[in-house]
């Protein structure tokens, strides 16, 4: 079966870098499913849980916001941060979503705060899914 490059690096590091079969990833108009010589394609990447599927298994990796790109049969996902469900804190996942949650209910704030504190909600119920524990 044909595969192709998939290599997931961050500005700090290369989280993972193999040969797979599919990898399903949520791009700036939603999922997107990108097979073996898939035509070119950038895109922002949403904060979300990439599916890897290789050799009959699949694998998740949890990113935040950055971009994906498909050329010559490589996809590259530069993400600001990336973690393989090994690599997740779920204790530090939950208390950051605690503190988002927190965040979000506090009648004084304003649109900017409203924002990171949405985006840090996110990052933490991906981690917790990825990580093993299901958003809740
Ligand atoms: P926190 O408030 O817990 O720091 P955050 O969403 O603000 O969470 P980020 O700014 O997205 O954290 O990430 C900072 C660094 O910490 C990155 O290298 C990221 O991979 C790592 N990281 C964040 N949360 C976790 C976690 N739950 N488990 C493992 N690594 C994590």
């Amino acid at each position: 079966m044909a595969t192709m490059q998939l290599d997931i690096v961050t500005p700090e590091r290369k989280v993972y870098s193999e040969q797979v079969d599919m990898v399903i990833a949520r791009a700036a108009e939603g999922e997107i499913g990108i097979l073996p010589r898939h035509a070119p394609f950038i895109s922002p990447l949403q904060v979300s849980a990439v599916k890897i599927k290789k050799d009959g298994e699949e694998f998740l990796v949890a990113v935040s916001g950055g971009f994906l790109e498909v050329h010559d049969n490589q996809v590259t996902l530069l993400a600001e941060t990336a973690e393989t469900p090994g690599e997740i804190d779920i204790d530090r996942a939950k208390a950051a979503k605690e503190r988002a949650e927190q965040r979000l209910q506090e009648q004084k704030r304003d649109d900017i705060d409203f924002k990171r504190a949405q985006l840090s909600l996110q990052r933490a119920m991906v981690r917790m899914q990825v990580g093993g524990r299901n958003g809740e």
